[in-house]
């Protein structure tokens, strides 16, 4: 597929991995399955800074900054860019759905044990990840 594909944040490309249905709203969980939708069809994605194409459909989304709590934006920034160096992207840069798949596997378990903590859907996430990282260990 060609043409402009999904526009997404740092964070977004790991959490993206691990949806499967939950969100801020039915609109927002729409959104997402079309994002996903899109890459599995083979569009390209490209990183951005800043509020994409998921925080679009988000009822959080204030002036285009995310207005979750009132330093949100500036703390989901801190996130994206921790991101984007543990995936070794940068802001413009296309990435191939696939490929980041791979390389979210890889930086699994270090970005579970730095951003992980306290996010409110770390109950959602943990059966799935902990599926993709191994665990449990036996
Ligand atoms: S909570 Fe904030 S960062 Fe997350 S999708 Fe909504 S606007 Fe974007």
């Amino acid at each position: 597929m060609n043409g402009r594909g999904p526009r997404i944040r740092g964070h977004h490309l790991i959490c993206l991995q691990f949806f499967h249905g939950e969100g801020y709203s039915p609109k927002f969980a729409h959104n997402l399955f079309h994002v996903i939708d899109r890459f599995t069809h083979g569009a390209t994605g490209t990183v951005v800074i800043g509020p994409d194409d998921v925080c679009a459909a988000c009822p959080a989304l204030e002036n285009g900054r995310c207005a979750q709590e009132p330093d949100s934006e500036e703390a989901i920034r801190v996130l994206d860019a921790l991101a984007l160096e543990m995936l070794e992207l940068e802001a413009d840069e296309e990435f191939d759905w696939g490929v980041a798949t791979l390389s979210v596997q890889r930086i699994l378990e270090r970005w579970r044990a730095l951003a992980c903590d306290g996010c409110d859907w770390e109950e959602v996430c943990r059966p799935l990840i902990d599926q993709t990282a191994g665990y449990p260990r036996t």
